[in-house]
């Protein structure tokens, strides 16, 4: 069984004094150990961090952007063998993981125009003989903590937009599949980057810790569940840091009347049941409006039966296994206790059986389920749809706005009007529009509201330059000697 390391200053070492298993999913092996980082890693990794800064932000930006071009060709030519990777620590199919490689690819493309977002600005002649122009400078260090369900486009998420702005990185992927991390730093530096700009420690708190207390770690981007991600917020604020903090998600989908049924069925479907619901922009909440609903659940239900669930790396698979025999069974749990909250089991998944010791769940949906019970009020992040009935599209939008999350949101109709209502009545920062999955493209910025972002700025895009830079405003005159004289006055410039 071969042991995952650190990538510190372009090596990688472990002492692995603590260690944790790394399961296959699909087959209920364990396939490697990973090493969890001490304090003293975690600090020999920032003291790697901080020797690379000085000359990595003193890097040409034509020069910095070229490693972006090349990490972007060498991770399309091996998106195979990283899809692999994903798909046997994660257990997501291979389409799927392949799927999320080419989105954490759009961060890189989005890296790549380093030259054009680091742009400041100027305006000649505020004052007699006086210019103002504006800087975007690096933070310095920058702390990246990153969730199971994405290994691959997360840390892209955080670490393309951090490096490309001049700072330096201390990536803490997941413990639970955490060979991707490691395969992305190989590739930066195939790409050309120097050692120690982007590190890698895994770990658990301990190593979380010990980046969130460093006074040489100068920002963190988290991204996990809720109560990590406010912790995470502030503890690192309360240490001075910029912090932005991502979490969980109970996304609705709603389905007006009008809506074409099939097409939302199928959007459903898949928006639920893709990644076995592990994306924090699963739809976990299906909204019926009015007359819609008996026949919104049949067509959901009917579908179900074809789903193909099995190991991910079968081509005919569409859905893996969960990500633990642990987190298995507490999906599970919902699904059996659904019945005594008074919510209707449509399709109960706990019931299918599979082969093997792989971490397998089949597909739930719940109808008339409410606000109360736990199976609506918990982020279950599996694959289980719950069904709430509502009468009309002011209480569908009450709904959702007294959800404590607010990641993404979907409306299905065919009414522009009731579209465009949707889009300024509710309080979710990503809102589809017929579109299940709402996730941005990367020249915009991802981020939810409320418990599901804690801190000021989303995630890349445009605002990962406004997060990832300190901005420095410089005055400018040359004057005559000649016309120098004292003035204690307070500077106007009138
Ligand atoms: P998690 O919160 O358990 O772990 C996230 C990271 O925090 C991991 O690196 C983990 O090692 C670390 N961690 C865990 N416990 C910690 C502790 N007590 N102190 C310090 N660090 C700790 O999340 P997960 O199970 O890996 O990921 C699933 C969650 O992430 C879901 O809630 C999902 O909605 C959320 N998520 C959110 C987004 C988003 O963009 N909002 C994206 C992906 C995932």
């Amino acid at each position: 069984m071969s042991l995952i390391r650190h990538f510190i200053n372009g090596r990688e070492v472990a002492d692995a004094q603590r260690t944790g298993p790394v399961f296959n999913p699909a087959t209920g092996e364990q396939q490697h150990e990973v090493a969890f980082a001490s304090v003293g890693e975690v600090e020999q990794a920032i003291a790697a961090a901080s020797a690379a800064l000085p000359g990595w932000r003193a890097t040409g930006l034509i020069k910095r952007a070229d490693v972006f071009f090349k990490l972007r060709h060498l991770l399309v030519e091996r998106q195979g063998e990283l899809a692999a990777i994903l798909t046997s620590e994660h257990g997501k199919v291979l389409s799927d993981a392949a799927g999320e490689i080419s989105r954490g690819i759009e961060n890189v493309e989005f890296a790549a125009g380093l030259v054009h977002l680091l742009k400041g600005e100027h305006s000649e002649q505020v004052a007699r003989g006086v210019d103002v122009h504006s800087l975007k400078q690096p933070v310095g260090v920058v702390g990246a903590i990153t969730p199971f369900n994405f290994p691959v486009m997360v840390p892209l998420w955080m670490v393309a937009s951090a490096i490309a702005c001049g700072n330096t990185v201390v990536l803490k992927p997941s413990e639970k599949d955490p060979s991707a991390a490691i395969f992305l730093a190989k590739l930066f530096q195939e790409a050309g980057l120097p050692d120690g700009v982007l590190n890698v420690v895994h770990g658990d708190k301990v190593a979380v810790d010990a980046i969130l207390d460093s006074p040489d770690v100068r920002a963190v981007s988290f991204v996990g569940s809720t109560p990590i991600a406010k912790s995470i917020y502030e503890r690192a604020s309360a240490n001075g840091k910029r912090v932005q903090a991502l979490g969980g998600a109970k996304n609705h989908m709603v389905v007006m009347p009008d809506a074409d049924l099939e097409g939302a069925a199928d959007a459903a479907v898949s928006a639920a049941y893709g990644s076995a619901g592990e994306r924090c922009m699963a739809v976990s909440v299906l909204v019926a409006v009015g007359e819609v609903a008996d026949d919104l659940v049949e067509a959901v239900r009917s579908r179900m039966g074809a789903l193909v669930i099995g190991d991910g790396t079968d081509a005919a698979s569409e859905m893996g296994p969960l990500i633990t025999r642990e987190h298995r069974d507490k999906v599970a749990s919902y699904v059996t206790g659904a019945s005594a909250e008074g919510a209707t089991v449509v399709v109960d998944g706990t019931i299918q059986r599979f082969d093997g010791d792989g971490f397998f769940v089949g597909v739930s949906l719940l109808d008339r389920v409410k606000p109360g019970m736990k199976v609506y009020d918990d982020e279950i992040f599996g694959p289980v749809l719950s069904v709430v009935r509502v009468e009309s599209y002011e209480e569908a939008v009450a709904l959702i706005n007294a959800n404590r999350f607010a990641n993404g949101t979907a409306i299905f109709t065919r009414d522009g009007g009731t579209a465009r209502q949707f889009e300024f009545d509710i309080e979710v920062g990503m809102v589809g529009v017929n579109v299940p999955i709402p996730v941005p493209i990367g020249a915009y910025s991802f981020g939810g509201w409320k418990n599901s972002l804690f801190g000021d700025s989303h995630i890349y895009g445009p605002e990962s330059v406004h997060f990832y830079t300190r901005s420095k405003v410089v005055t400018t005159r040359w004057p005559n000697p000649s016309e120098s004289q004292v003035n204690l006055g307070f500077p106007s410039n009138h």
